[in-house]
């Protein structure tokens, strides 16, 4: 429920930005969790703070043409918005999927505007992308495709300006092709304007690991206030990307059995756990499908796209997309004794999901504390460019491990500070939203 003093803000958010449901339901969920901070707070509210953090400073939308390997003229559209700044350079991802509109990426540039917040580092909040769809796409034609979007790009980022990153259909091809373009444009090596780089040319070692390994620390923090661990618990992973391997990679090394993940096309069962080796090899190496992974693994077995939260498990991580698990999906689970749901997509969670878990007392991770090891590893790479420096593997785990017990030890004291002990998604959103708010306050009217 949203508190009757943030109502007429939150009718103003639906009025003008019609049609973006993703959008809404991302402000929803905060508003319905940060009444209690506006009560105590009134500055907040005659500095209108929820109104102006609703409102992005930024939205770019822009043409971004190229020419397939036919020598066909593709047009495709882009988007940069740039959410919120308060706390340091606008900071988040890019998406290349067919998927993509205003909508969808506003609600990723507001949800990493919080999540950037609670990672403690000095980041504010943006995300971009393209209707772009990279799949079947040739090296040269995704080249081509960074290049133009970069073309454009370039004019509004910098390093203490706008730091985009990675997301879905976006790798470390995807950003060398971007930071090339860049690079040729400015005529400056300016390192520190994207994230998520090749280690040869100035990224961050964990970077690619960080968002999945960070997941599997914050499951093992709300395990572990529990008195249970990870050891010995199966696991289900949807998605096949970026986020779902490193995940699966940490769950396995943390004594857990992921038995499935799973692409757009179906989910793979493999009951003896899946074998990162040959995930590794079908999904980053030959960028071929999850239906191909069976061939390798004469036990495992496809099914259709969908079905992967009836497969019984204790530690459910939806790591595809936003609003993949429902609250039917969430029955199941709780039915089949699911005992703590990490969300590494962003929003993958309905808010009819999200109400089940917490009503059925399992351990919620929202998106926006579970999966910020990606975004806090990418503030890492941010300081070694920096410094003109670069830290070993070890180190730099270490401080992505001391990052997520950080974020989970704040979401937790918050949630029983604001009356609902053990409720993640209200000490996530609380303790983020009053970061950026306060710091918003002492910039003045901007
Ligand atoms: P990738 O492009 O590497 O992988 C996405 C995966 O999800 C693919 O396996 C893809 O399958 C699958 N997928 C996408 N849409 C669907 C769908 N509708 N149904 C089933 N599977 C689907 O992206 P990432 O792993 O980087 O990102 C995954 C999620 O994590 C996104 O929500 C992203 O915003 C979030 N995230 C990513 C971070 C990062 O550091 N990369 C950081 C924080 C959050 P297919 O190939 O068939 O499309």
């Amino acid at each position: 429920m949203i508190d009757e003093k943030l109502e007429a803000a939150h009718a103003e958010v639906l009025r003008r930005n019609p049609g973006e449901a993703e959008f809404h339901q991302a402000v929803r969920e905060v508003l319905e969790c940060v009444g209690p901070v506006i009560a105590k707070r009134p500055e907040l509210a005659r500095e209108k703070i929820i109104q102006r953090i609703c409102e992005p400073e930024r939205q770019l939308i822009f043409r971004v043409p190229w020419q397939d390997d036919r020598g066909e003229v593709q047009i495709n559209r882009g988007f940069r918005v740039e959410f919120n700044s308060a706390l340091g350079p606008f900071k988040g991802g890019l998406r290349f999927h067919p998927s993509v509109n205003l909508g969808i990426v506003k609600f990723l540039g507001f949800e990493q505007t919080f999540k950037n917040a609670l990672t403690g580092m000095p980041i504010g909040g943006a995300k971009g992308g393209a209707d772009f769809d990279p799949k079947g796409r040739s090296d040269d034609e995704i080249m081509r495709f960074c290049q133009s979007f970069m073309t454009e790009l370039y004019r509004h980022i910098g390093e203490h300006t706008d730091v985009p990153a990675g997301d879905i259909g976006v790798g470390t091809r995807e950003i060398g092709f971007l930071f090339g373009q860049y690079k040729r444009i400015t005529n400056r090596y300016e390192s520190g304007v994207l994230t998520g780089k090749g280690v040869a040319w100035g990224g961050a070692l964990v970077r690619t690991e960080a968002t999945g390994y960070g997941i599997a620390y914050f499951v093992d923090e709300m395990l572990r206030v529990r008195g249970e661990t990870i050891a010995g618990k199966t696991c289900v992973v949807s998605g096949s990307g970026n986020v779902a391997i490193y995940a699966i990679d940490k769950i396995h090394q943390l004594g857990g059995h992921v038995v499935a993940c799973s692409d757009s096309d179906g989910v793979v069962f493999d009951p003896y756990g899946i074998d990162l080796a040959v995930l590794r090899q079908v999904k980053e190496a030959e960028r071929r499908r999850m239906s191909d992974y069976i061939a390798y693994r004469p036990r495992a077995t496809l099914r259709a796209p969908g079905s992967i939260w009836q497969i019984p498990c204790q530690i459910a991580l939806p790591c595809a997309t936003q609003n993949e698990l429902d609250g039917r999906d969430a029955a199941m689970l709780i039915e089949n004794g699911v005992l703590a749901v990490a969300e590494g997509a962003n929003m993958p969670a309905t808010p009819e999901a999200v109400r089940a878990f917490l009503t059925a007392g399992v351990a919620f991770g929202p998106g926006k504390a579970a999966n910020a090891g990606g975004v806090a590893t990418s503030a890492l790479e941010m300081q070694q460019n920096a410094s003109r420096d670069s830290w070993t593997f070890e180190y730099t785990e270490k401080r992505l491990a001391a990052i997520m017990a950080k974020i989970h030890a704040l979401c937790f004291e918050t949630a029983e500070r604001f009356g609902s002990p053990g409720n993640y998604v209200m000490g996530a959103n609380i303790t983020s939203f009053e970061r950026v708010a306060t710091t918003m306050v002492a910039l003045g009217l901007t």
